[in-house]
Parts: C-alpha cells; sequence; structure tokens
C-alpha cells in the first residue's frame, strides 16, 4: 500500500524535528494549548534558539536558508509530531517575510531578527470586517500629516491579535483600490491601539481577534518597500505560505492516519480484527493513496517555486488539496476509533479542528479555485475608457 511515510525522502532534519519535539513534549503541550490557550513564549524562544524559526530566511538574519522542499519536509514532520501548532508557530517568520525582503535595515534589524530569534512576535493584518477575499476594498487607511503618520481603520481575524508585540498592517495610502494599498510596521502598544480577541474552533492558542486603530501616529520610516506596493508583496509570500501549509497539514493527518491504521489492527469486532472490515479498510487504503499522492503533488510545487518558476496556482491548488485530504483523513481517525475518537481523550478531534481552518486562512478554498482559474483563463484587460 502506497502511503505518505513511504514517498517521503529520508533527510536528517526530519529526526533533528523528531528529536526537538520530544525533548520540549511538543506534543503534549500542543493538546494543553488547547484548553488553555496562550502563546507559548519559552517554546518560541527555544525554537529561535535552535533555528526552528525562518527555515527559509537567510543566514544573515539568522535564518537557515534552506529550499522550500526542504522546509516542506521539516514542516511536515512538525505536523506529524504535535500538530499545527509548532509546525505554525515555525513559519511564522515566513508569514512576516516581508520584512527581511523589503524592509529597511533599520526594521529588519529590530524586527526581522529578533523574530527569527523568538523573541518577538509580529503578526499579520490585511483583513477587515468587509474585506477578507477580495482585498481590493481595505479601507484602513494611513495619512500623512506633515512629518507624522495616522492610521485608522479595523483589522479583523488577525491570529496573535493578542499577543504579538508589532503587526504588518495592510492599509490604503492611495486612490482606494488595490494599486493604493501599502505596508506598515506598527508597534501594537501605540495608543489609540485597542484589541479585543475572539473564540476559536481550533488553533485556540493563536488568540485571533480585532485590531482598532484611532488615528494612531506611526513612525514615518515604518512603511515597508514602497508605497502602494502592498499587495504585491503579499502575494508572493502568500504563494509560498501555501505550499508549506500544504506540507504541515499532511503531516497533521498522517499522524492520525497511522494510528488508525493500528487501531485497525489491534481492536477486534465481530470476532476479528477490525480492518477484515472492507467499509473500515477500503477507505483507510484510499486515505493513505491519497495522502501519497498530495505530497508528491506538493513537492513538485515547492520544487517549482524553489526554482523560480511561477506557481501561485500549484500552491493555491496544493493547499486546496491537503487541507481536503488531511479533514477526510482526519474525519476517518475519529469515525474508526469509535466513539472514543469523538472524545478528547484522543488527538484526532483538536487536530480536525486545528487542520479546518485550512479552508479558510491564507485564502479560502474557493478562493484558491479563483486563483487556479484565472491563471488559466485570464481575465482579460478592460479597454481604457474614453475621457468624456
Ligand atoms: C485560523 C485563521 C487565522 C487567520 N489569520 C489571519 C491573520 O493572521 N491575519 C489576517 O489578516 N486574516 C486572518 N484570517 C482571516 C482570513 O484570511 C479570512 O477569513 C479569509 O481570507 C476570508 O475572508 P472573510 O472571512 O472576509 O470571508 P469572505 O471573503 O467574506 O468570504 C465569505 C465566503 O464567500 C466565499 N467567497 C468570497 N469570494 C468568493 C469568490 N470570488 N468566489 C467564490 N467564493 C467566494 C469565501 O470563500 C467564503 O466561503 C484568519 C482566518 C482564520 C480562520
Amino acid at each position: 500500500m502506497t502511503d505518505l511515510g513511504s514517498v517521503l525522502p529520508e533527510d536528517p532534519l526530519r529526526d533533528d524535528v523528531e528529536q526537538f519535539a520530544r525533548a520540549h513534549r511538543l506534543a503534549a503541550l500542543s493538546r494543553a494549548l488547547d484548553s488553555r490557550p496562550e502563546f507559548p513564549w519559552k517554546e518560541f524562544r527555544s525554537m529561535g534558539k535552535d533555528q526552528w524559526l525562518g527555515l527559509t530566511l537567510p543566514p544573515e538574519l539568522g535564518g537557515r536558508g534552506l529550499s522550500l522542499v526542504r522546509a516542506g519536509l521539516a514542516l511536515e514532520e512538525f505536523g506529524y509530531r504535535a500538530g499545527t501548532t509548532f509546525a505554525k508557530l515555525s513559519l511564522q517568520p515566513e508569514f512576516s517575510s516581508v520584512i527581511a525582503a523589503q524592509g529597511s535595515e533599520e526594521l529588519r534589524r529590530r524586527f526581522a531578527l529578533p523574530l527569527i530569534r523568538g523573541e518577538v512576535l509580529v503578526g499579520n493584518q490585511i483583513t477587515e470586517p468587509r474585506a477578507g477575499s477580495d482585498l481590493s476594498h481595505l479601507s484602513t487607511r494611513v495619512e500623512r500629516k506633515g512629518e507624522r503618520l495616522r492610521l485608522s481603520g479595523v483589522k479583523s481575524q488577525a491570529a496573535f491579535a493578542a499577543d504579538a508585540q508589532a503587526a504588518i498592517v495592510y492599509a490604503q495610502t492611495g486612490s482606494g483600490t488595490a494599486a493604493g494599498i501599502s505596508a506598515f510596521l506598527v508597534p501594537q502598544d501605540l495608543p489609540g491601539i485597542e484589541r479585543r480577541v475572539v473564540e476559536d474552533l481550533g488553533e485556540r492558542w493563536m488568540r485571533r481577534g480585532t485590531v482598532t486603530y484611532s488615528s494612531v501616529e506611526i513612525p514615518d520610516d515604518h512603511l515597508i518597500g514602497q508605497e502602494g506596493r502592498g499587495l504585491d508583496y503579499l502575494k508572493v509570500e502568500l504563494t509560498h505560505e501555501r505550499a508549506l501549509l500544504a506540507a504541515i497539514y499532511l503531516g497533521v493527518a498522517r499522524a492520525s492516519w497511522e494510528e488508525t491504521v493500528h487501531e485497525a489492527g489491534e481492536r477486534v469486532v465481530f470476532d476479528g480484527p477490525l480492518s477484515d472490515q472492507e467499509a473500515v479498510a477500503f477507505p483507510l487504503v484510499e486515505d493513505g493513496t491519497r495522502l501519497a499522492a498530495a505530497w508528491l503533488y506538493t513537492e513538485r510545487v515547492l520544487e517549482r517555486l524553489d526554482r523560480g518558476d511561477r506557481a501561485d496556482d500549484g500552491a493555491a491548488m496544493s493547499k486546496w488539496l491537503a487541507t481536503e485530504v488531511a479533514l477526510t483523513t482526519l474525519d476517518h481517525a475519529i469515525q474508526f476509533h469509535g466513539g472514543r475518537g469523538y472524545s478528547k481523550d484522543l488527538p484526532h478531534e483538536q487536530r480536525w479542528r486545528d487542520v479546518r481552518s485550512g479552508a479558510l486562512a491564507h485564502g479560502t478554498s474557493e478562493v484558491m479555485h479563483r486563483v487556479a482559474a484565472r491563471r488559466r483563463w485570464p481575465k482579460p484587460k478592460r479597454p481604457a475608457r474614453a475621457p468624456s
């Protein structure tokens, strides 16, 4: 039978992840954070110290400078060992890589370096109550008042709303279209900022929420890169993130799949092992095959990105595919463990809740299809309107 375990390449990095996860008891901690949500500062610092933050970021900033394929392998293993929690934490500097790629020396020194060392948490604030999938309608605005910049608006659904010391805020500086959106680094302790946390289905340790900016004065050198280029930078970052997130979800599902295969061999029903029942065995062999196929697809996309090929469509569809395959596998894990599968005694229900975010965060599954469809059938450019 083909399964994800058998198609993953050998890499000492995977053994290193295993050792780190065991030494810091990450699996148990991930489960504890589900019932007592808080940011795991101690482990975040340890991850920084052992270079598990900034896997793909340049060594001069403290990153490992890994290829996306190898980073994907490490993240798959983190997902396998301890659910989405520490895998996503490992990816946090990549979620903010616009600072490393476009920020001034000063912003890189003050925020990118300490983030990769696990000393500072930087969030990303893009979504607004009236603009999520359609980012051209962002209305949070930065106005220049003489020497000063003033930020006003509401950012919603942001991970780490409660805990981030700084956030990359995407805001209008222009005419109100997509071409007028710029990225700013905003310390979260400035006067005029209010944060409200929402309660989530899964990944509760992220303490997502709404951040309201009421005419907040921000330093004028906190613009990241060029004015009006915010969404261009974000698109590059999101493409890499989506393919790496796919690797995480597949790793999480691999853990439940292996545990369910074991259970099916041990559990006795109707005088024989559960695996004798085709109603159970057939879906399990399908899941193993789907996990393997989804990994091979994801790996190809990561390779294309490593080569510098354009693969935004592949990255989008790898996140969609991995999320679907993982959720089906996790649902089967809950089902085939019987009533215990539905309980918190076993890890499958938390894994399902955590992976469920994959169909929403970093672009919804519907938007992933839209990205791929637009690539295949590009929208014809509208002719410029003649002046009246
Ligand atoms: C766990 C989690 C973490 C998150 N972290 C962050 C974060 O750190 N920072 C941040 O800024 N945001 C974050 N988000 C928000 C996330 O990016 C948005 O929820 C997502 O982009 C969708 O936007 P929306 O919620 O406004 O839904 P909408 O855009 O209003 O969409 C509603 C529904 O309509 C569908 N839809 C919309 N447009 C189309 C279309 N063209 N075709 C077909 N269907 C469509 C969507 O797929 C969805 O099902 C997070 C979300 C989650 C769940």
